[in-house]
């Protein structure tokens, strides 16, 4: 069984930091977690260590949240192919080594986030309005670049993320994915302070920390997920109504009666088919489902009378660009925030899969690339 670890960082001080990192060499091999085939076994063992391209930094990566797509990806349960092998994971937080003769915007002993979006063309009509995940040339970390299970990856320097030095990199590794996608997905239910958000999926990765970012825009949160320990969580965390999913005969009903008529938002990251579809008839009318979470295969249904006669909203949202990061990181710098980690090592990813796939998780688990 999986140790609770929690660790607290001493602030870094900047020049004798970039001191010790004149005199460390980086090595030829590293450790990290490979798999060859999907679904095969997860290796932990020497690989060696990547070479900056031009365009990106090599970040030593100190700690990785584990996301629920690193299962998917893991799984290939996704109408996307994987690269193979591949070294998984996009939450990564740590320092940066090396960066590539055109890198403009890192120095050497920058602190630096590797996010599921390594890089995009930057040149398409996506890329220029600011929807770079949404670009036909996405490089995905963890997917279709060897993400973040690894003691050094790389990252396009555009696209990584500035994290502030002193920051608690245990601590902020889950914001570069999870809490960034959260945070955008709040902004496109487009609500207003005082309004209800029902998240679906509360006490998850994700979850844990919508619920926050809900709190600090100012809405009222209902949360929505399964057993005791994830109700103790969901409340902890500032949320108001829990509704407990294998508990609850009608959930649709429960839902509405204590928001008085329906969430005017929902955010669906759970995990799913059948929570999301539901999503659509709980909704308050004129209001917005928001569809996050990736079960395989799922289709989301909403009866066509009553969406019309409702006139809902369902949009789909998709981690977040530059500026959504900036300040999804700034809400957490600014303590608004708190990432419910349990720190492992990176040995322990099989089991920390095995855990996400029983739906056993409360919060995040993050790797430590040293163990
Ligand atoms: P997680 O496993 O940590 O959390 C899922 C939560 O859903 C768990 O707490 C589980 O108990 C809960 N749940 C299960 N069945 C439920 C039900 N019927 N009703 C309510 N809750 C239920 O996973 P995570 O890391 O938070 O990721 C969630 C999903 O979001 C995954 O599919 C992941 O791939 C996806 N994701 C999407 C984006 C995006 O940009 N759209 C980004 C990151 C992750
Ligand atoms: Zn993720």
């Amino acid at each position: 069984m999986l140790r609770t670890l929690t660790r607290q960082f001493a602030p870094i001080n900047r020049s004798s930091f970039i001191r010790t990192l004149a005199t460390t060499t980086i090595p030829e091999t590293q450790k990290g977690v490979i798999f060859y085939e999907n679904g095969g076994k997860l290796e932990y063992k020497d690989i060696p260590v990547p070479k900056p391209k031009a365009n990106e930094i090599l970040v030593n990566v100190k700690y990785s949240g584990v996301c629920h797509t690193d299962l998917h990806a893991w799984k290939g349960d996704w109408p996307l192919p994987v690269k193979l092998p591949l070294v998984g994971g996009h939450e990564g937080a740590g320092i940066v080594v090396a960066k590539g003769d055109s890198v403009k915007n890192f120095e050497i002993g920058d602190i630096a986030g590797i996010k599921w979006l390594n890089g995009s063309c930057l040149s398409c009509e996506l890329c220029e309005q600011g929807f770079e995940s949404n670009c036909a040339h996405a490089d995905l970390s963890g997917y279709t670049h060897d993400g973040s299970f690894q003691q050094y990856a790389t990252a396009d320097a555009v696209q990584a993320a500035k994290i502030p030095q002193g920051t608690d990199l245990a601590n902020i590794a889950p914001i570069l994915c999870a809490g960034v996608t959260v945070y955008k997905a709040l902004k496109t239910a487009d609500l207003k302070p005082g309004q209800w958000v029902a998240i679906s999926g509360a006490a998850g990765g994700l979850g844990s920390l919508a619920v926050q970012y809900a709190k600090a825009m100012g809405l009222r949160v209902l949360g929505i997920d399964g057993g005791d320990a994830k109700k103790e969580l969901f409340h902890s965390l500032g949320g108001e109504v829990f509704v407990d999913f294998t508990k609850e005969k009608n959930v649709t009903e429960a839902i509405q009666n204590a928001t008085n008529g329906g969430p005017h938002g929902v955010i669906n990251v759970s995990v799913a088919e059948a929570a999301i579809s539901q999503s659509t008839e709980y909704v308050r009318p004129t209001g917005t489902v928001v569809l996050v979470g990736l079960p395989a295969g799922a289709v989301c249904k909403s009866e066509v009378f009553s969406h019309v006669v409702k006139s809902i909203q369902i949009k789909g949202s998709y981690v977040g660009n530059r500026a959504d990061t900036r300040e999804a990181i700034d809400f957490f710098t600014r303590g608004l925030v708190k990432s419910p980690i349990q720190v492992v090592g990176l040995s322990k990813l099989p089991e920390v899969f095995e855990l996400m796939e029983q739906g056993k998780i409360l919060g995040r688990y993050v790797v430590d690339t040293e163990k």
